[in-house]
């Protein structure tokens, strides 16, 4: 069966089940109907969820929720900058994709996709202060969100008064915000 891929837009008929939180950090629910993300955009992802996934901060935390298992405690690369801005945003736009579609009318999220597809350069990458918050929500509704906190995660929106979207996502201790639009 062929399926439209969500960064891509490509016609593909892989079936692969897309984890929007990396199923290494324990996430086996929160995920995309199959066929939503191509094999090739997922190839793409996967580079920067590996570098980020294997960040000693990351592999610290994971050690100390015990999420890893003992043979794969190896402490990995520095985390790239790059990396760990891809990540968020593979991260917030599958997951507004299938949880607060709402929001892709509200903000022009065309910049992001094209981004993970082509890598196309965000305009707004330099300019990342946050200034006065007018709503944060779990972007995750539910179920979704507690299996999520369960697993001592977040992944939430930050809308700024001055409408400028952020994405952040917590676990355990670490924290990471970037901007959306
Ligand atoms: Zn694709």
């Amino acid at each position: 069966m062929n399926s439209i891929c969500i960064f891509c837009q490509r016609d593909h008929t892989d079936t692969t089940i897309e984890h929007i939180i990396p199923r290494s950090l324990g996430n086996i629910h929160y995920i995309l109907p199959k066929g939503k993300v191509c094999n090739k955009c997922n190839h793409r992802f996967s580079k920067y969820e590996n570098q980020v996934l294997s960040s000693p901060a990351f592999m610290e935390e994971r050690r100390r929720l015990k999420i890893l298992n003992a043979s794969n405690q190896q402490i990995g690369p520095p985390m790239k900058l790059a990396s760990k801005n891809n990540f968020l945003l593979k991260m917030a736009y599958e997951a507004i994709y299938k949880s607060r579609p709402k929001l892709l009318d509200q903000y022009d999220l065309e910049p992001v996709r094209e981004h993970l597809v082509s890598g196309k350069v965000l305009s707004f990458l330099d300019n990342q202060k946050l200034g006065p918050i007018q709503t944060q929500k779990s972007i995750p509704k539910w179920l979704q969100a507690f299996r999520l906190k369960n697993g001592k995660m977040k992944l939430e929106y930050l809308e700024t008064v001055d409408q400028r979207l952020f994405v952040q996502f917590q676990m355990g201790r670490l924290m990471m915000r970037t901007r959306l639009a």
